[in-house]
């Protein structure tokens, strides 16, 4: 199901202390970004984070890099800047309003809750109240009875239409504690998924000493493998890994025909489900003749850092009688680092030959293999 989403990070985070909360850094990273990568990686169409107009330039810094994302400035109240958001999307059917200082985020969440959507006007994930609840009074407690009480967490999902009709008959004077209550009040359904405690919202300086444990648990590793190969024809050079090597053949493609590159592009493409190089560059376009395949690798590379992921490793094979790949191994570790902006002993290239077996054995064409780790949100 298609969905756009608004972030709320216009917040000054006054009760943690220092840089307001949703810019601190979490493993090395602003909380807003942790946010941000997440619904995108998700699959959100388009991001629009709320934010107070002083914070554009630091806003800017901390989602560098990543796609279809924009920002609106926020009010003086939460609504506020949620309305500001809703506004300044392009008329979604659906959307996910979230708290930027929700970090963690997961795939699943979002799944569940557009699922929800479909008999509902909006869906929450709560948890239920597991501690004891207590009330101060007249200098002594009393206990409030928890039964049929729910703890509401970010993000919730609406139906934008109704939403926005819902904003509309909200009365002035009062401030929604959260966006669901806005449709409760409109006389809409809102149905309940299950909360999850990764869910938790960094409120106080203690709280960031356990996200940053947790931060660890918020992404998970992937892996792809790519193959390729090319008949060898007429010519006096290869290109491998982004190396040229001078050889009594050329191999032939509608591009340079690098199946170094093409099997490593596929790699990536595979690890992150966006299906392989010929959807990307259709051999049947004619603008990528005779292309040099260092772009495709870089756009199967753009296309992971948009998800919020990042390369571990990579290391491809090379299969071939001739040309002699030893000589060039490290050219092409290196060329390939630099493409990849990747420190050196996580790329990797090996080659072998299948002993004269086969069309590789026989010097019809060359083959390569690749495999490519990448981390990505959850
Ligand atoms: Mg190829």
């Amino acid at each position: 199901m298609r969905f756009s989403a608004v972030i709320v990070a216009a917040g000054s985070g006054s009760r943690v202390g220092g840089p307001a909360k949703q810019w601190r850094l979490l493993a090395g990273k602003p909380v807003a970004r942790w946010s941000l990568e997440a619904l995108l990686a998700a699959g959100a169409q388009s991001v629009v984070v709320v934010i107070s107009p002083q914070d554009r330039e630091i806003a800017e810094r901390a989602f560098d890099g990543l796609r279809k994302w924009s920002l609106a400035e926020g009010g003086a109240e939460r609504h506020a800047s949620v309305r500001a958001g809703l506004l300044a999307l392009q008329a979604p059917q659906n959307v996910l309003i979230h708290d930027a200082a929700r970090p963690f985020v997961a795939a699943s969440h979002v799944e569940q809750l557009l699922a929800a959507l479909e008999g509902a006007e909006a869906a929450l994930p709560a948890l239920p109240v597991a501690d004891t609840l207590k009330r101060e009074q007249d200098g002594g407690l009393t206990t409030v009875p928890r039964d049929g009480l729910w703890r509401a967490q970010t993000p919730q999902a609406f139906r934008y239409d109704a939403l926005m009709a819902a904003f509309a008959v909200w009365p002035e004077s009062e401030v929604p504690t959260d966006d669901a209550a806005v449709i409760e009040r409109a006389g809409g359904r809102v149905a309940r998924v299950p909360g999850d405690p990764m869910l938790m919202k960094l409120t106080y300086a203690e709280d960031f000493p356990m996200a940053e444990r947790l931060a660890g648990a918020a992404r998970i590793v992937r892996t792809g493998m790519g193959l390729d190969a090319h008949r060898f024809g007429p010519g006096d050079a290869v290109w491998l890994c982004g190396v040229e090597i001078a050889h009594t053949a050329a191999l032939v493609g509608h591009s340079d025909a690098d199946a170094g590159l093409h099997a490593l592009t596929d790699a990536i493409l595979g690890a992150i489900g966006e299906g392989d190089i010929g959807d990307h560059f259709p051999p049947s376009d004619p603008q990528w003749k005779g292309a040099s395949s260092d772009r495709f690798l870089v756009h199967a590379l753009e296309l992971l850092k948009a998800k919020g992921g990042r390369l571990l490793n990579v290391d491809v094979t090379l299969v071939c009688e001739r040309p002699k790949i030893k000589p060039h191994r490290q050219a092409m570790r290196e060329r390939l680092a630099q493409l990849l902006e990747l420190p050196l002993d996580r790329v990797s290239v090996k080659a072998t030959t299948t002993e004269g077996m086969g069309y590789t054995g026989r010097e019809e064409g060359l083959m390569a293999q690749a495999i490519a780790s990448v981390e990505t949100p959850a």
